[in-house]
């Protein structure tokens, strides 16, 4: 509905020569936004009843409760981050939706029951996840990388195969996370972010519904994270995505609502306003990261004891 603002590297600037920064093999030009719509499509009716619905999840670990009575609904179009310090169980809620962790209560999406199905079938049922600690295929292209996302129902020797055109919807996707340049090199000597966009791009030709990305901007310059939250954006304003981030900066540009977790459960939940307002979510914060801005007052701030950094460019 709302008119997302062009990034300002979008749309101006040609792209480059093809091959012409391959020899450094890293260097990008950033995602392609304008892009990005034709991948994601225009059709947004297909999503219109997805929806993540979370109730009562639990997660031990050798008696260990990483996560206890999760409740957690979020529906397509909605942008949700989940923070919380480190070891609150974010990394173990997405485990546990995608079936890396056993666990128990309920999580259904698009009306379908997750829990207990193997990771394929739970892919198959149009979820997609990113790992905190990239998990491309180092060895592989760019290109093949994408051919794998894209072919997840083909056989491996189909795989194999040289291609001689490449599909529409990994063209598309090597565009959208502005790697096109780059689809012949070796996904292993790509920057941290372009993992973390080949990732994004993988889940797109895939065509995940439900997207949970592990922290996808973490080690991001400040351009590339506004590009990223930028991209996100996009993909929430149809689909349903989950993003974890503790980076309350980051949050307080793209997310269109938060819930906050710690020690396993949620703590609460709402705009960014209004958790930041929360004397408990400061509690956490100030305990925590906020610890390491020198803000050694906790609990004795009012309504800015999350400090922004850019409070003087208001
Ligand atoms: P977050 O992503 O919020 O930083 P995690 O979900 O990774 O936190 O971890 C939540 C808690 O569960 C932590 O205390 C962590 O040590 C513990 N944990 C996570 N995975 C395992 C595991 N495989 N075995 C035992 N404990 C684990
Ligand atoms: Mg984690």
């Amino acid at each position: 509905m709302t008119t997302q603002p062009t990034g300002p590297a979008s749309g101006t600037a040609p792209a480059p020569e093809a091959g012409a920064v391959l020899e450094t093999g890293v260097a990008g030009d950033g995602l392609d936004l304008e892009a990005a719509q034709s991948v994601l499509g225009v059709d947004d009716s297909r999503f219109r009843h997805d929806y993540l619905e979370v109730r009562g999840l639990r997660v031990e670990f050798d008696g260990f409760v990483a996560v206890q009575g999760v409740d957690l609904t979020v529906t397509a179009g909605d942008l949700r981050f989940l923070i919380g310090p480190n070891g609150a169980g974010k990394t173990t809620i997405v485990d546990a939706i995608t079936g890396l962790a056993a666990a128990s209560g309920s999580v259904q999406f698009g009306g379908v029951d997750l829990l207990g199905k193997k990771t394929h079938r739970i892919a198959r049922a149009g979820v997609g996840r990113t790992f905190q600690t990239a998990s491309v295929f180092e060895e592989l292209s760019v290109l093949q990388n994408l051919d794998i996302a894209a072919g997840a129902g083909r056989g491996p020797l189909a795989l194999l195969r040289r291609r001689t055109s490449t599909p529409e919807a990994v063209e598309q996707a090597l565009e959208t996370v502005g790697l096109a340049h780059l689809r012949d090199v070796q996904a292993g000597i790509l920057a941290h972010g372009q993992k973390q966009w080949l990732e994004i791009g993988m889940l797109l030709v895939q065509d995940a519904r439900l997207l949970l990305l592990d922290e996808p901007v973490a080690g991001m310059s400040q351009a590339e994270r506004e590009q990223t939250g930028e991209l996100l954006q996009r993909i929430g304003a149809q689909r349903t995505v989950v993003v974890v981030e503790h980076d309350m900066e980051f949050l307080r540009a793209f997310a269109s609502s938060v819930t906050v977790l710690h020690l396993g459960q949620v703590l609460a939940e709402g705009t960014y306003a209004e958790v930041q307002a929360d004397p408990r979510v400061q509690e956490v914060y100030l305990g925590s990261a906020g610890a390491t801005r020198g803000a050694r007052r906790r609990g004795a701030a009012p309504t800015s004891a999350a400090p922004t950094t850019d409070e003087k460019e208001a």
